[in-house]
């Protein structure tokens, strides 16, 4: 397993539609598993593809949490097959807009369609935290941020603020 670096917006390949997994083989497993240290490592809950610069739709998450044992999932061509009506507002955070934050809203429940590690097409009712991590990390895929879902100003104005920090940071490793 190797750590991947995680990409950073702006970058074109955060804003790109991933392309379907052909199939599941040797060499897309290595690369679940190196999703999934790279994610354990940052740490976040899920980590899509096109944020290690890998333009295919697969995702892996891990919602268990600090008090449980790991519970890693990966999912390849996922899709949302239905929603329920009620949404919920939360606040989202993104390993590629590190220390930006802000409230989204989303569907409470989505069920999703997937093929697993093994080439299984399996199907997953989701809700709770569950099911937004899916669907930040299924947007991923289509070029969609977080921030794609608030204002036009409040998107710039985090953008601008991740700007800043990201140039701080590169000041004090410089
Ligand atoms: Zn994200």
């Amino acid at each position: 397993m190797a750590l991947r670096d995680i990409l950073i917006a702006p970058h074109a390949k955060l804003k790109t539609k991933a392309a379907p997994v052909e199939a599941v083989d040797d060499e897309l497993r290595r690369l679940m598993d190196d999703m999934l240290e790279t994610m354990y490592a940052a740490p976040g809950i899920g980590l899509a593809a096109p944020q290690v610069g890998v333009m295919q739709r697969l995702i892996v998450l891990d919602v268990a949490g600090k008090d449980g044992p790991p519970a890693p999932m990966c999912l390849v061509n996922p899709e949302i097959v239905a929603r329920g009506e009620d949404t919920v507002v939360a606040e989202e955070g993104c390993l590629s807009l590190p220390e930006i934050y802000a409230e989204v809203e989303r569907h409470a429940r989505v069920f999703v369609r997937f093929t697993d590690r093994e080439g299984e097409v399996r199907e997953m009712d989701t809700d709770g935290l569950l099911a937004r991590c899916v669907q930040h990390e299924l947007d991923h895929l289509d070029g969609v941020l977080f921030v794609d879902h608030l204002s036009a100003l409040k998107r710039k104005m985090l953008l601008r603020k991740l700007a800043k920090l990201q140039r701080e940071k590169e000041r004090q490793t410089a």
